[in-house]
């Protein structure tokens, strides 16, 4: 069944004997149909596991998805990597750990190399109060059956004894770790997606972007597209930073803002730091890729926009905090930097739902924390799409819990993106 053929050792050497004619594209480039079942529109992560889930456990067919530009160029391929699933509340650890649980067998599943690399992550804590909230958050993460560990600083100083361990305002005194959080080489996760769902029969339809969300006595017909309208029972909206965009198409507002995040990699360095790192006392995060860059993001850019591109404050204040954890940083050049369009909710939590419109389906609010979602994002929206009940460890990522006042606030900040 698979167009591109499965993948496996044995192949690459056949291949290799025979002159690779036997490699094929890894999906299709089909005319969209006139109608659809069900159509996703974004062929970022989440609307490409979304109907690689939906076509394989729930026996979905005529699916297609519909992407305005090409296949991964939105935030699957733009994030810094990282996945974990160290969190606090109850609305949210189930989610994360069933995410980090399909990743961990992700790439048999859909017969890609996507580089998990389950290489440990720690969040540095600099005072009292903030070890006692990682204890806290460590017993709520065991509880839920994921692994948690408390470093001390001694254990912390023997992992990376180049940190600014006596910084005067910031001083290291241990962290949190998570060793079965890591990296996932991003643009590989939306193409093995990608592949697997095509070869299941999905029609992943680039260069079609939705212009119009059509309806008739309140339940969705189908979408109008650059190429033309194609009718639909079901459309599931996945876009993330173009989320309110879309779902303006129906006159819904969302609790959701669109902002522009950065991620940096500086040139390649011998082997420096082999876990992820976040810092506990300013926005800023690290891991080093296979090739040797350090890779690192910190805030948002302070102002809305749809732009895939930061401004320079935001580098000096990234740059900034990667200074005050690690000063020898400051010795090493920036290679690049880039930007991708984040869909802040407005408690830093998600929402996977229906909507007031019948068959119309949405999937967003992904904030800094979307891509170690893929796996679980894909699975609960398809799982939502096929029943119309939410997966049991979406339950809570529903529109009415803003205006209920049950909001999953995680960090505690209220309405406030950039510090979700
Ligand atoms: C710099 C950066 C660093 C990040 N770091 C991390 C991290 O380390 N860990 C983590 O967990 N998360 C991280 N994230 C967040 C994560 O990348 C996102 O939350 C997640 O990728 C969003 O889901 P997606 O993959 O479906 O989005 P996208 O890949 O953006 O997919 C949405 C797609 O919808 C398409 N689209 C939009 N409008 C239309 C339309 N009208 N018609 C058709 N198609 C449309 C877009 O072109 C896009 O391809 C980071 C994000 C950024 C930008």
């Amino acid at each position: 069944m698979f167009g591109s053929g499965r993948y496996s050792g044995l192949r690459v050497i056949k291949e290799a004997l025979t002159g690779h004619k036997g490699w094929k594209p890894a999906w299709r480039d089909p005319e969209p149909q006139a109608a659809y079942d069900t159509i996703i529109i974004g062929g970022g992560g989440h609307g490409l596991a979304t109907a690689y889930y939906l076509a394989k456990e729930f026996k979905g067919s005529r699916i297609a998805v519909l992407e305005k530009g090409y296949l991964g160029g939105g935030n699957v391929g733009r994030n810094t990597t990282i996945i974990r699933s160290n969190y606090l509340l109850e609305g949210n650890e189930p989610f994360y750990e069933f995410s980090l649980k399909l990743w961990e067998g992700l790439e048999q599943d859909f017969n890609f190399n996507a580089m998990v690399s389950q290489r440990g992550i720690i969040n540095l804590y600099h005072t009292d109060a903030q070890r006692d909230a990682y204890t806290r958050r460590g017993n709520a993460m065991i509880l839920h059956g994921a692994d948690a560990e408390l470093l001390n600083r001694d254990q912390v100083r023997a992992m990376y004894p180049f940190l600014n361990f006596d910084n005067a305002r910031f001083p290291i005194k241990g962290a949190l770790m998570q060793r079965r959080g890591g990296t996932v080489r991003h643009d590989a996760v939306a193409w093995g997606y990608a592949r697997g769902a095509d070869a299941r029969g999905v029609d992943l339809i680039q260069n079609c972007e939705v212009t119009g969300i059509r309806t008739e006595q309140g339940r969705v017909t189908g979408v109008d597209t650059t190429r033309g309208f194609i009718g639909a029972r079901k459309v599931g909206v996945a876009v993330a930073g173009n989320s309110s965009r879309v779902m303006s198409h129906v006159g819904l507002r969302l609790p959701i803002e669109s902002h522009v995040l950065q991620a940096f990699v500086s040139e390649g360095l011998k082997p420096l730091i082999d876990g992820v790192m976040t810092y506990g006392a300013g926005h800023f995060y690290v891991s080093q890729s296979d090739k040797g860059g350090l890779v690192f993001g910190g805030d948002i850019d302070g102002y809305n926009s749809y732009a895939q591109r930061g401004n320079m404050p935001v580098v000096e204040d990234v740059a900034e905090g990667g200074m005050s954890l690690m000063p020898m940083i400051g010795r090493a050049r920036l290679l690049r930097s880039w930007g991708g369009i984040m869909d802040m909710s407005m408690d830093g939590s998600p929402i996977i739902d229906r909507t007031a419109v019948e068959g119309l389906y949405f999937n967003g609010g992904w904030c800094y924390g979307g891509f170690k979602a893929t796996p679980a994002s894909g699975w609960c929206f398809a799982h939502l799409l096929a029943t119309d009940r939410p997966h049991e460890t979406a339950a809570a990522y529903r529109f009415d819990r803003f205006r209920k006042g049950l909001m999953i606030d995680e960090k505690g900040q209220g309405a406030q993106p950039n510090l979700h």
